[in-house]
């Protein structure tokens, strides 16, 4: 996937491609990317990038001209355009698996009070939420984003490690533990040390129902349990004296 992004602020956005699992998938040549600094492409001795909104109020917005330049130079007319904003989709795990199947994406980062409503209307074909609260900055959000999807294209992590991860089935994650067996006076759960892999299993699949019980009991309304989950969440259930049936479920 080659991905090109579009930002005043480079300097925020390079370090995510030079480092741990993203560098790797950059060396191993599944991911290609651009970073390019659109005040490059603005006039003027003080390449102005960014002026006050029509109609008065807070903050900057970014200029439209310095900005498509830019877009129009990666040839974006055509590609799958993403602008990070508070007021797009809500960025979910299904979203990212569509946007991981892409070969090209084009991010743009707004910044200050975002960006020209006719640069969006001309070129964006996506504008993605990262969830319910206002940035500073649309680097950290597209970064985010990219996160979220590189790590499902196939070759930059294991197909293993996706498996059971929180979101990929409707149950969250299981807790995780390493060595040493004994941390500050605190043990590693017996089960996961006795080889035993039927009882590791069902002891992972009791945390990954008690947890997305708590932690997010919404996730569970949607979820296609099976019979064998329905039965030990029931379980679990009861041991809290929570009495639900079958059918609430
Ligand atoms: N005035 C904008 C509004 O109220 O929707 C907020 C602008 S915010 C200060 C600056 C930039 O950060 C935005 O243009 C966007 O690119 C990014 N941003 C902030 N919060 C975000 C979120 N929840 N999801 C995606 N991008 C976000």
């Amino acid at each position: 996937m080659h991905i090109t992004i579009l930002t005043l602020f480079p300097e925020m956005v390079v370090p995510f491609f030079t480092s741990s699992i993203m560098k790797r998938a950059v060396e191993k040549g599944i991911i290609t990317y651009d970073v390019i600094d659109f005040r490059d492409f603005a006039e003027g001795v003080h390449r102005k990038a960014d002026d006050i909104p029509y109609g008065g109020g807070a903050g900057m917005v970014i200029m439209p001209e310095p900005l498509s330049r830019a877009l129009d130079s990666v040839g974006a007319q055509g590609k799958r355009v993403v602008f990070p904003t508070p007021s797009g989709r809500l960025l979910t795990e299904r979203y990212a698996e569509e946007l991981a199947r892409e070969e090209e994406l084009v991010f743009i980062c707004g910044h200050y009070e975002g960006i020209d409503q006719r640069v969006i209307d001309r070129y964006v074909t996506d504008e993605i939420s990262i969830g319910d609260y206002v940035l500073s900055s649309g680097e950290t959000a597209s970064i985010v984003v990219i996160d979220a999807l590189y790590r499902l294209i196939e070759g930059v992590i294991s197909s293993e490690s996706l498996d059971e991860e929180s979101f990929t089935s409707p149950l969250l994650e299981y807790p995780q533990y390493t060595r040493p067996e004994r941390y500050c006076n605190k043990s590693v759960p017996e089960v996961l040390l006795s080889g035993h892999h039927r009882h590791i299993a069902q002891w992972r699949l009791d945390r990954r129902l008690e947890k997305t019980m708590h932690s997010r009991p919404d996730l569970l309304s949607d979820a296609s349990l099976s019979i064998d989950e329905r039965k030990r969440l029931l379980f679990i259930l009861d041991k809290e004296d929570r009495r639900w049936t079958l059918s609430e479920l």
